[in-house]
This record gives C-alpha cells, sequence and structure tokens, in this order.
C-alpha cells in the first residue's frame, strides 16, 4: 500500500509533495515505476484535471520515471523561488516549456445519461507530464503562486497552497506537524514551570 501526501491543493505540488520526509530521512515517493504508477493513478482520482491518470498503466515505466523527476525538482525549484520571491529557474522554467511541448493527451466524446461529456484520456505516456506541467501553467497563471507556503516545520520537506480565508495555514497538516509542533510546545512549557518549581 502506498501512502502519498494530498494535501498541496494543486495536482503539480502534490507531485512536488512525492518527496518527504520520515524519521529524518528523505523518502521517494517514485522510487521506482510501480510506485509513480500507483502515484499518478491516486491523483487521478483526486483531480478533474487528471482524470487520464485514473487507469493509467505504465510500459516501459522506466523511462517515464526518468523523465519525471526532473520535471518535479524543476516544480521543487519552482517553489523555493517563489517562496523566497525570486525569479523561477530559467532551466526550471525550460523543463516545464518542454513538458508543455509534447502534448500527449486528447479528449473523447462520450454520451451520459443526461448529455455529453468530454473527458480527456492519454495519447502516449508522455501525456503524464503533460498534465503535471498544466497544472503548473494554470495554477500560477491563476495567481495561486501568491499562496504557496511550505510547511513551518523546519524538518518537513512538503508545499501547499494557503487556501485559509486570513492566510494562516502554518503546517502541511495538522495530524502531522501541527500536531508534532503542539506536542513539543506543551512539554517545552511544562519543564519550564518544573524549572520555576524548583
Ligand atoms: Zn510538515
Amino acid at each position: 500500500m502506498n501512502n502519498f501526501f494530498w494535501i498541496g491543493g494543486a495536482l503539480w505540488l502534490d507531485a512536488v509533495n512525492s518527496e518527504w520526509i520520515s524519521d529524518g530521512e528523505r523518502v521517494d515517493g517514485w522510487r521506482d515505476a510501480a510506485s509513480l504508477e500507483a502515484w499518478l493513478r491516486q491523483a487521478g482520482e483526486r483531480f478533474g484535471e487528471a482524470e487520464a491518470l485514473r487507469d493509467v498503466r505504465l510500459k516501459g515505466g522506466d523511462e517515464l520515471l526518468e523523465a519525471a523527476k526532473p520535471l518535479r525538482a524543476a516544480l521543487r525549484a519552482a517553489c523555493e523561488a517563489a517562496h523566497e520571491e525570486r525569479r523561477v529557474p530559467a532551466l526550471a522554467l525550460a523543463e516545464l516549456n518542454a513538458a508543455l511541448a509534447r502534448r500527449a493527451v486528447m479528449s473523447r466524446l462520450e454520451a451520459t445519461a443526461d448529455g455529453w461529456r468530454e473527458r480527456e484520456v492519454l495519447a502516449g505516456q508522455e501525456g503524464v507530464l503533460w498534465l503535471l506541467a498544466r497544472s503548473a501553467a494554470r495554477s500560477w497563471t491563476g495567481g495561486e503562486l501568491s499562496r504557496l507556503k511550505p510547511c513551518a516545520n523546519p524538518d518537513c520537506i512538503l508545499w501547499f497552497l494557503d487556501t485559509s480565508k486570513n492566510g494562516t495555514r502554518r503546517w502541511c497538516s495538522m495530524q502531522g506537524c501541527g500536531n508534532r509542533h503542539k506536542v513539543t510546545a506543551h512539554y517545552e512549557r511544562r519543564k519550564r514551570r518544573v524549572g520555576e518549581a524548583n
């Protein structure tokens, strides 16, 4: 069973979040073609814009894996740049534009019970990369980078779009880093109180 993080609020961001820290070690959720395939299928279930991935089957998946990792690294570099109010590195942008140039996704018209539906399907494996890059393109042009935040835990490498009303979200999740912070703060307060009592 593959447990991935779906906390970013955008397909492209959760692609970045397919790398995380566990017990101080960096974990790659895309460690092999099978795990990438599992990630893509879950993404297809979660994001309407990625419905073409719902039952994707990677043939010769290693090739796609080798192409997907630099795209993911480019997206992470873009996150870091946006957060530090730097320009997105030219190489990262070039990586994204290369993926956007290979649009192996087509649509199919289907009759449904109450009308018609245009459904996106993969025309080739590269369409996977195109879908990830398109998600970034839509998100960035839609101004979402201004809401991009890294988790406030310095030991965590997850990113998210802060869609809270007051822009006050700090943690990748309240169950994860948010809770750890609460527990640490609690023990530190208690330690201080015990220290004062002595
Ligand atoms: Zn976190």
